[in-house]
C-alpha cells in the first residue's frame, strides 16, 4: 500500500468490473457489435462511460456536446445521464460509423436527445456559438482528433457555462505522453493541451487514471 494510484492488474481490474460496472445490455450489444470495428480502439472503456455519466448526474447536466462520437458508446451513457430533457450535440465527421449506434440510442429510448450533427466539430462548434449558445451548455466530452485539442478546449470554454465541465479523453495516450522521446503529432498535441490545463487558472482540474486518461476541468466563474 503506498498514496499512489494502484497498479490494475488483470485480476483487479476484472474485481473492479465486477463490483463497480453496471453496464445493460443494450450498452453491451453496443460495445460488443463495435468489438470487431476496425477502429475499435477508439471506443471508451465502458467503466468510463459510468464514470462520465456519474458526473453528468452530479452536475445536473441536462445539455451536454461530444466532439467524437465514433459508433455512439459514450453518447449512449451521457445522453441517459442527460435525462428525459436533456440534449446532447454529437460532433463526427463519420456518418457510417455514427450509424452503428442510431439503433441503440433508439432501443434505449434517447435517439431524441442527441442531436447529431456530422461536419467537423470545430464548424459545429462555431454554429452552436452563432445561435447564441455561449454559457448554455453544462458539459463538453473532447475525444476526436488529438491536434485539435486545444481548438475544442477554446470553443467549449466559451460554450459552458460557469461550473460546466469539460472531459478530454486521451490524455495519458497509452502512456506516450511522458516519453520525451515521441514527438508524433497527436503526442505532442496531447502534451501541450495537458500543460495548458495544469496551469489554466480558468478550471479546476483533474486528470484521472482511467480508461486512457480522462481530465475533468471544471470552468470557474468568469
Ligand atoms: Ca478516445
Amino acid at each position: 500500500m503506498s498514496n499512489r494510484t494502484i497498479n490494475l492488474t488483470d485480476t483487479v481490474y476484472d474485481y473492479l468490473l465486477q463490483h463497480s460496472l453496471r453496464e445493460d445490455e443494450i450498452a453491451r450489444a453496443l460495445r460488443e457489435s463495435t468489438a470487431a470495428h476496425e477502429w475499435a480502439r477508439m471506443q471508451i472503456a465502458p467503466e468510463q462511460g459510468q464514470f462520465m455519466a456519474l458526473q453528468a448526474e452530479l452536475l445536473g447536466a441536462r445539455r451536454g456536446i461530444e466532439i467524437g462520437t465514433f459508433t455512439g458508446y459514450s453518447a449512449l451513457c451521457l445522453a441517459r445521464a442527460l435525462g428525459a430533457d436533456g440534449r446532447l450535440v454529437c460532433c463526427d465527421v463519420s456518418a457510417e460509423w455514427t450509424a452503428i449506434g442510431i439503433p441503440f440510442w433508439e432501443r434505449a429510448g434517447v435517439r431524441e436527445r442527441i442531436d447529431l450533427r456530422i461536419a467537423p466539430a470545430l464548424d459545429t462548434l462555431a454554429a452552436l456559438l452563432a445561435e447564441g449558445g455561449r454559457g448554455r451548455y453544462d458539459l463538453a466530452f473532447v475525444d476526436a482528433d488529438k491536434t485539435n485539442y486545444a481548438n475544442y478546449y477554446d470553443a467549449c470554454l466559451q460554450l459552458l457555462r460557469p461550473g460546466g465541465l469539460l472531459m478530454f479523453d486521451n490524455t495519458l495516450w497509452g502512456g506516450s505522453v511522458a516519453d520525451a522521446a515521441d514527438q508524433d503529432a497527436d503526442t505532442v498535441a496531447i502534451r501541450a493541451l495537458n500543460d495548458r490545463l495544469h496551469a489554466d487558472p480558468r478550471v479546476s482540474m483533474s486528470l484521472v487514471p482511467i480508461g486512457d486518461g480522462l481530465t475533468l476541468a471544471r470552468k470557474r466563474s468568469d
